[in-house]
């Protein structure tokens, strides 16, 4: 059995106590691996680990070593690519061709872009006068904020966590990681990275464990970590705001989604119908800034709906490494009774099942796994559950509409603000269209395509704080203040 232990000052280390938590597959639903469970103590060494790193040499590096190291680190994930799919894939039980083309690739693709920036970056300076003649320059200088407290989702775990972790890095800064109880593997394997590059210990770290009352919490609490960055769901990071007001830790959030998609009738058709697919299950839906609702011009409506039902039900399920398959399940058990219920909920309250809505026939131990329809409705108010909240599922509202100003009031109308796929061959109406969507990201004709260099974030409860490009530096520098007199 695969022991998965925490990584602090640069060693592998189990649990003070010895505790340890079961994870399953979510295939088959058997016990894969047994993560030591951290305690406060684990997370007191982990901080203090961090906080060394920042008085020893990491500290006093040269950008330039530091942007090497960072190279070094994406360029071992890139040899150690293999281990690296294969440990998310068994945590995730997701296609190995979703792993290989966007998840593992751009977790190495987070460290050298970041390290990019820091490279080239620039301070602002000011030359001034003075009455005496003489003048001062008054400039801009950047500092790591110290202790980052990095916590993760399951959903990409990889790609995610360096998403943080890279930029967090190139700033100077050191990090300790809580990677989500479902998916520790890939967080712990780059402990090996980060030895075998050469990184000062205690520069990156990771602990295990859980959320309330286990690590996430004791991190989130602990005083010593000078700010925090977090992916999840909104109501976790509304708990984490209230720890990190204590000692006043600055936060960066990325939090839950409710988008929507927006397809005109002008669109390419089967475009559309393609992202909109993707959109909806790729990853089993569990994906922040996938399309749960989908609003189409009424000429084209019900075309639509049995394009994208077409698709829906040409899904392969399978393991992730079996060629016919395409399609995984859901990351728990746990999760698919959330999922199911919110199936249950949308019949109970009027929708019209438009496919799926149920558990996949699995043949052998696969039957135990967490699968799950890709599901369509259509026909619910906007006062639905579905309609409302945050599923994380495979799963789609297919509403039509009339109008533009209709469509915009329509994707509006939530508390979420993260993302929106618009579709129209009309230049003009895109650009409008994307100007009134609340949302933090607006794809025109394409959806999940961004230059890592642009700012990415959430309005409303959709998160808190940009990062991406020189957008991190914000987050993960302090920009402090000299002034000197000539
Ligand atoms: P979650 O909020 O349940 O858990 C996320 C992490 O927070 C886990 O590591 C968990 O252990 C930890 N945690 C839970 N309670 C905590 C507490 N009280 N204190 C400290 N840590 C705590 O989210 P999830 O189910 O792992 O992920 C799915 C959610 O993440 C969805 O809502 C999804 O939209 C969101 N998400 C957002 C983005 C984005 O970029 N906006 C990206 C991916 C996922």
């Amino acid at each position: 059995m695969r022991q998965i232990e925490h990584f602090i000052a640069g060693e592998y280390t189990g649990s003070i106590s010895g505790k340890r938590f079961d994870k399953r597959s979510p295939l088959d639903n058997r016990v894969i691996a047994q993560i030591a469970e951290a305690g406060r103590e684990e997370v007191d060494a982990a901080v203090r680990a961090a906080r060394e790193a920042q008085r020893g040499e990491w500290r006093s590096m040269s950008t330039e070593r530091r942007v090497e190291l960072l190279y070094a680190v994406a360029d071992e994930i890139t040899r150690r690519f293999d281990d690296f799919v294969d440990a998310e894939m068994a945590d995730t039980g997701q296609p190995a061709h979703v792993m290989k083309h966007v998840f593992i690739p751009r977790g190495a693709a987070n460290f050298k872009v970041f390290a990019d920036v820091v490279k080239n970056v620039a301070n602002e300076a000011f030359p001034m006068s003075t009455p005496d003649g003489r003048g001062a320059l008054n400039y801009g200088l950047r500092v790591p904020k110290g202790v980052v407290g990095v916590i993760c989702p399951w959903n990409a775990p990889f790609m995610l966590m360096t998403w943080k972790v890279g930029p967090a890095l190139a700033c100077g800064n050191s990090v300790v990681v809580k990677p989500s109880e479902e998916t520790p593997a890939t967080a712990a394997l780059l402990g090996e990275v980060m030895n075998v590059v050469g990184m000062p210990k205690g520069v990156y770290n990771v602990v295990n464990g859980f959320g309330p009352e286990s690590a996430g919490a004791y991190l989130t609490q602990h005083p010593g970590v000078d700010a925090i960055t977090f992916t999840g769901e909104t109501r976790t990071g509304t708990t984490i705001m209230r720890a990190a007001a204590q000692g006043m830790r600055d936060v960066s959030f990325e939090m839950g989604g409710k988008n929507a998609g927006i397809i005109f009738a002008d669109c390419d058709f089967d475009a559309a119908v393609e992202a909109i697919f993707r959109s909806a299950f790729l990853n089993s839906g569990q994906v922040c800034l996938g399309t749960e609702r989908v609003y189409v011009e009424r000429p084209i409506f019900e075309r639509f709906v049995q394009a994208l039902k077409l698709k829906a039900e040409a899904v392969r399920f399978g393991r992730p490494d079996d060629a016919q398959a395409n399609y995984g399940p859901l990351i728990s058990h746990e999760h698919r009774d959330k999922v199911l219920s919110y199936y249950r909920k949308a019949i109970e309250q009027g929708a019209t099942l438009v496919t799926g809505g149920g558990i996949p026939q699995m043949p052998g131990e696969l039957a135990e796994g967490a699968w799950i329809e890709p599901t369509i409705w259509t026909g619910l108010p906007e006062s639905a559950a579905v309609v409302r909240e945050e599923i994380f599922g495979p799963c789609c509202h297919i509403r039509p509409f009339d109008s533009e100003d209709e469509v915009v009031a329509l994707a509006n109308d939530t508390e979420y603000g993260l993302s929106t796929t618009l579709w129209t061959n009309d230049l003009a109406r895109a650009h409008r269209v994307a100007a009134r969507v609340e949302v933090g990201i607006t794809w025109v004709n394409s959806w999940f395509l961004r230059d890592l260099r642009t700012a990415f974030g959430g309005s409303k409860q959709s998160g808190i704080g940009r990062e991406g490009g020189v957008h991190s530096l914000e987050f993960y520098t302090e920009l402090r203040n000299v002034c000197v007199k000539l």
